[in-house]
This record gives C-alpha cells, sequence and structure tokens, in this order.
C-alpha cells in the first residue's frame, strides 16, 4: 500500500481495514457477510447503536443530542437545511469561505433563503473570515460554516458567536479530528469518505429539540424528524458504511480519543508546514498562517512544470494523491486521522530531497 494523501475517499485506518476483510464473509458468527444480513436484525442494531453511541462519547455529547445517518452525501445536507430550518420567513446565514461553503449557500438562495454574512471569497478564500467580519441577517435561522475548507487548506480555529443563532457546521473533513466544544453546535454533519470510513453515509450530529419539528411539507427522507424519530431506520439505511464507520470511531477511541487525535495531527501538519516555511519561498502556502488546516495542506511549487513533476515522482515514492484542487493549484496533501506520523515523515523527506534536486 501508498501513503494515500488523496482529499477523500481518503487513506482509512489499515486495522480497520483488517478487521472489515477478516469478518467479511460471517459476520458475528451470523455466517452471512454484514453486506447481506437483515437491517432489522439483532446483529446489525447492535453495529448501529454502537456507532451512534461511540460517536456521542467521543464528542462529549450527552442524551439531548442525537446521531443521524442520512444518504445523498454531504452534499444533500446542504438542500435539507434551509428545507428544514429557513421557513416561516427565517434565513439562512452562510459564510462563504471555500467552495463547498458557497455550494452549501446556492442551495439556500435557490429557494430565496440565503444570506451571506461572511466571505473571503475576493482573495480566493485564503482566510477564515474573523468574528468581526461576521454580519447576520435579521430573522436568522442559522449560520452555516465549513469548518475545515478541503480544497483551500483553510480551518476554524474558533468558534464564531452567535447570541441565540443555532450554528450549523459542515464538518466533512476535519470531523472527530480534535476535540471541540461540539455542544455550542446545534447540527454538525459530515461526509464519511475523509476521517470517517467509506462514502454512502453522512453522519449528522444534532440537538434533538433543533430537529424534532420539520415542516410538513418537506419530503419524507429530507426531514430531519423523520431520522431522529425512526432512529435513521426509517428505509434500508447504507449498513456496510455504518458497520465501518462503527470501526473508525472504535479505533479513534482506543487510540485515545479526540485530544490524542488532535495531539497526532497538529504534529503531522507541523512536519508539512516546516518544509514549507523553511524552503527559502521554494514551496509556497496557500493558506495564511491563522487560518492553516490540521487535514489538507495546500502549496504551490515555483512552477506548473516543476508541480506536475513533483505529483509524478510522489508516486514513485510512494505518495499517492498529492495534486491540488484546479481552483487552486499546486499541491494538496490530506493528511487525516488515518495518516501516520511516518507517512508524514515520508512526504517531508521527499519534499526535502525534491527541492534540492530542482531549485
Ligand atoms: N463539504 C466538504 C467540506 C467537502 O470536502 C466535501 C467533499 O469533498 C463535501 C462537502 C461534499 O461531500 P459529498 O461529496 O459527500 O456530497
Amino acid at each position: 500500500r501508498i501513503y494515500n494523501f488523496n482529499p477523500g475517499p481518503a487513506m482509512q485506518p489499515l486495522e480497520v481495514l483488517q478487521e472489515a476483510q477478516k469478518e467479511f464473509l460471517n459476520f458475528a458468527g451470523s455466517g452471512m457477510s454484514i453486506i447481506e444480513i437483515s437491517h432489522r436484525s439483532k446483529q446489525y442494531e447492535q453495529v448501529h447503536n454502537q456507532a451512534k453511541a461511540d460517536i456521542k462519547e467521543l464528542m462529549g455529547l450527552g442524551d439531548d443530542y442525537e446521531v443521524l445517518f442520512c444518504q445523498g452525501g454531504a452534499s444533500m445536507q446542504f438542500t435539507m437545511l434551509p428545507q428544514n430550518f429557513a421557513v416561516d420567513g427565517k434565513v439562512g446565514n452562510y459564510v462563504l469561505s471555500g467552495s463547498f461553503a458557497s455550494k452549501a449557500y446556492d442551495e439556500a438562495k435557490l429557494l430565496g433563503v440565503g444570506h451571506v454574512a461572511a466571505s473571503s471569497k475576493d482573495v480566493n478564500f485564503k482566510h477564515i473570515p474573523t468574528q468581526d467580519e461576521i454580519k447576520l441577517s435579521d430573522n436568522a435561522a442559522y449560520l452555516h460554516l465549513c469548518y475545515n475548507n478541503t480544497i483551500y487548506g483553510t480551518e476554524y480555529h474558533y468558534i464564531p458567536e452567535t447570541g441565540d443563532v443555532p450554528l450549523i457546521a459542515d464538518m466533512s473533513s476535519d470531523m472527530l479530528s480534535r476535540p471541540l466544544d461540539f455542544s455550542k453546535f446545534s447540527l454538525i454533519y459530515a461526509g464519511a469518505q475523509k476521517n470517517l470510513g467509506p462514502a454512502g453515509v453522512v453522519v449528522v450530529v444534532a440537538r434533538k429539540s433543533f430537529i424534532e419539528n420539520s415542516p410538513e411539507s418537506v419530503p419524507t427522507m429530507l426531514r430531519y424528524n423523520t431520522y431522529l424519530k425512526k432512529n435513521s431506520l426509517y428505509n434500508t439505511p447504507p449498513a456496510f458504511c455504518i458497520y465501518m464507520v462503527g470501526k473508525v470511531v472504535a479505533w479513534i477511541k482506543e487510540m485515545g480519543g479526540l485530544e490524542a487525535m488532535a495531539k497526532r495531527n497538529a504534529a503531522k501538519a507541523k512536519l508539512v508546514y516546516d518544509v514549507i516555511d523553511n524552503s527559502d519561498g521554494f514551496y509556497t502556502g496557500h493558506a495564511d498562517k491563522d487560518s492553516r488546516s490540521f487535514m489538507n495542506v495546500t502549496f504551490r511549487l515555483p512552477s506548473v512544470e516543476l508541480e506536475n513533476k513533483f505529483a509524478a515522482e510522489a508516486l514513485e515514492h510512494g505518495l499517492g494523491g498529492v495534486k491540488g484542487h484546479r481552483s487552486v493549484g499546486g499541491m494538496r496533501t490530506s493528511i487525516y486521522n488515518a495518516m501516520p506520523m511516518e507517512g508524514c515523515q515520508a512526504l517531508v523527506d521527499f519534499m526535502e530531497k525534491f527541492r534540492k534536486e530542482n531549485k
């Protein structure tokens, strides 16, 4: 296996993949694969409820919060949010900090209920807007943040104060990567394919009182209270994905929980950022220093030719998926929870070597 720096689907813990492989043909003595057993069976119910309990435990949340398993990717949340909450004359407020934040806003705009509370678009999303820059509208239904901007490599390092206005965060690319006061958020969601397992399930963690009353006019599968009332089993859930998420969260617990993840992630990110900062301008980071992401490190080289050469040679060194998104260019190395320290060490060794050979 290579060290996989792809932004998502992304590298998963090796132990988790091996365990799933071992159990794949005969799950929990059932004589069936996890993808063959009923979602109404005792065996599956145990997997489903344990994954929920472990997520809440890791986040330090109590009975007033619920974990939901939705489908349609994080992108489906973009339309569920305004449909469920920006109603009765209320307005969805958005901080535009990158592409996905903007896509979330676009869905509210389609419904005529979106307000831009702040934006860093004019500087190609190099930084996270500050508290002072955020201007809420009257009648705000919520403030939506994209907590980690996968494409631009920026991440919030503060939780905005919103008074009584509910806070919602897309944590698709930094879910469970560090401890936060999650109780400040009314709803958090994350597509699983970065820090949580395979694509196909979205983990939503929400305050129960916030999601219990979806408007009657919203289609059943787009109403948060359908998932709340039915324990995310109104229809057939993406059982295999939830099983894998359960294994990943158990792995995080075994690794020492979110404190341990944060320490490890900060050390990994420091390794890479230090090489960028000490490269005499050969590597230039895209994100402003105070907005840098611990999950996606974005940087440029002196020319597009060198960037292409970097990506090709990196792969020869067993380092895959280092090319950046076309809207930023350059390189992006995604170093989610599952990336071991050794992977980051191999990356920085290669970066140093490449700089010496090509400066
Ligand atoms: N939000 C963020 C921060 C993302 O990085 C992505 C995808 O990379 C999405 C949303 C969209 O997720 P999905 O492809 O699951 O709809």
